[in-house]
């Protein structure tokens, strides 16, 4: 059976005999994949040491870019080398479509360190000459150790996004996978160590959220948080963060508007609704989970998306038909369940679905689901249920359609469709989200920053503002000429 422990400094790294055993389940068939082995403080401690260690003593932070730039790029190679073996542990831990993750996920968490490597090399501070007897520089240098919390939804695309943004600049850091998704990442810190990087620049701890994370986010060793997960969690990482007064990313949920306007073109609405909600097993933080739809189309959308849904391939997630694989673990599934009954409870229509789906006798498989919500202040219009489970609601005027879309506590993005230039650009404009997708779905430029509003988090990945909150910025004021200074003292 395989057992998945930590990595601290280069090797792996096994908990004492008592340590905490974790079944990991596949949840296709509820089989064990393996055992985790649980980090508890004193091996916390251990990593973020090692990480001390490899900042304050290793090569990586003294490297050139160009040195640094090349072990990145190698590393973006030999992840991509190993695409099959990294997606199959994913697919096995998560459920998440093997296609998927071969041909969306593994080429992004590739990309991730190519675009890192670029960066770096245009990241030149600023040389300030307006006044004239001084020269200002202000340069970034890296900040320390980093603590990376990554969730169970998309493991290698977003854990690589976070750990290529902290260590590209000469940081040193400790991840922490989910504990119902460890054994891609644990390969992944591996490889890391094939392609080059130097032992102590990653480390990797697993475990639980409340004993391993809690550990991590309160060591007064770290010195950036960078968190995605639940909003709940977000909020006791950033209480955790300021007893040190640690300065904290956070990536968190939300509960996004797809708005449908009628003057949108239906055959792509209908087709980046089904996307926006049904992709990665309904599992996003990005998902347009609730549709709005414009009265005088919302009748005709409502039954082509209905029939449509009704046509998913939900399956085995190894199977290269399947379009929507099981939920990731019992809990979760469960949790997805309770919201159908909730649906019902508070007066929603079925329009399909609603339940777990028919012909598996292990494994945790929910239809594809939606719900025409009783109203904007429903539960299943308001929290986030992160499954293949769409909120569906009507309004009447454009006004109307954005209002209900800003009512929300979550801000993550919002989808807006419209052929329609200046309901677009109200749309654009006024949308309360880190991210606005006007005509299309899940578009994500790496370049750009990627974050929420309210609810949804604090930062932003993507482009220099994504680096840079893994840095600190120096300002350093040099004299140019003799100074004619004040001779304080002086008879
Ligand atoms: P989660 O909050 O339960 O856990 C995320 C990570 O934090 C895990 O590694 C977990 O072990 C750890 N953790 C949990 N409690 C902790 C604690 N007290 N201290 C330290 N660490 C702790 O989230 P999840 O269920 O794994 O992921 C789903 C959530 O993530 C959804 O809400 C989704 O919207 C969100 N998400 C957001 C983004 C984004 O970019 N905004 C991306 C993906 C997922």
């Amino acid at each position: 059976m395989r057992e998945v422990v930590s990595f601290i400094g280069g090797q792996p790294m096994a908990p004492g005999p008592g340590a905490h055993r974790i079944p990991i389940i596949n949840p296709h068939d509820e089989s064990t994949n393996g055992v985790l082995l649980e980090a508890d403080a004193t091996q916390v401690d251990q990593a973020v040491c090692a990480a001390r260690a490899a900042f304050d003593n290793g090569p990586w932070p003294r490297m050139s870019v160009a040195e640094r730039q090349d072990i990145l790029r190698r590393a973006g190679e030999v992840l991509m080398d190993h695409g099959d073996e990294l997606a199959r542990l994913e697919c096995e831990d998560a459920g998440l479509p093997m296609h998927e993750i071969r041909h969306r996920h593994v080429p992004r968490m590739s990309q991730n360190f190519n675009y890192v490597a670029s960066l770096i090399g245009l990241d030149t501070g600023d040389v300030l000459e307006q006044i004239p007897d001084y020269l200002t520089l202000v340069s970034h240098e890296p900040a320390g150790v980093a603590a990376l919390l990554a969730p169970w939804n998309a493991p290698l695309a977003l854990a690589s996004m976070k750990l290529t943004c902290a260590i590209c600049l000469g940081n040193t850091c400790v991840l922490k996978p989910s504990e119902y998704t460890p054994s891609s990442l644990y390969r992944f810190v591996e490889l890391l160590g094939e392609a080059g990087l130097p032992d102590g620049v990653v480390n990797l701890v697993n475990g639980r959220g409340d004993v391993t994370g809690s550990a991590l986010v309160s060591h007064p060793g770290v010195d950036r948080i960078a968190f995605t997960g639940g909003t709940e969690t977000g909020r006791a990482i950033m209480s955790a963060a300021a007893q040190n007064l640690t300065p904290v990313m956070l990536e968190l949920g939300g509960k996004s508007a797809n708005i449908i306007f009628e003057s949108a073109d239906l055959d792509d609405a209908l087709d980046a609704a089904l996307i926006g909600i049904y992709s990665n097993n309904g599992q996003q933080c990005l998902a347009g989970s609730r549709i709005l739809v414009q009265a005088n189309v919302a009748e005709t959308f409502i039954e082509q998306f209905a029939a449509r849904t009704q046509a998913i391939r939900v399956g085995n997630p190894m199977d290269q038909e399947t379009e929507i694989g099981p939920l990731c673990f019992r809990e979760h599934y469960q949790r997805v369940c309770g919201y159908a009954d909730i649906a019902r409870a508070e007066g929603a229509r079925l329009v399909c679905g609603g339940g777990p789906a028919e012909g598996f006798e292990r494994g945790f498989y929910f239809q594809p689901t939606a719900f025409l919500a009783e109203s904007n202040r429903s539960r299943i219009a308001r929290e986030e249920i992160f499954g293949p489970f769409a909120s569906i609601l009507t309004f009447d005027t454009v006004d109307q359609g954005i209002a209900m879309a800003n009512d929300s506590e979550f801000g993550l993005v919002a989808y807006a469709w419209t052929e329609d230039l200046k309901t677009a650009l109200r749309a654009r404009n006024t949308l309360r989200a880190g991210t606005v997708w006007i005509n299309t779905p899940l578009m994500r430029d790496l370049h750009a920053p990627f974050g929420g509003y309210k609810q949804s988090g604090v930062g932003r990945t993507g482009g220099f503002e994504g680096i840079h909150f893994f840095s600190e910025t120096k300002t350093s004021s040099i004299a140019v000429s003799a100074l004619d200074l004040r001779k304080l003292g002086q008879p």
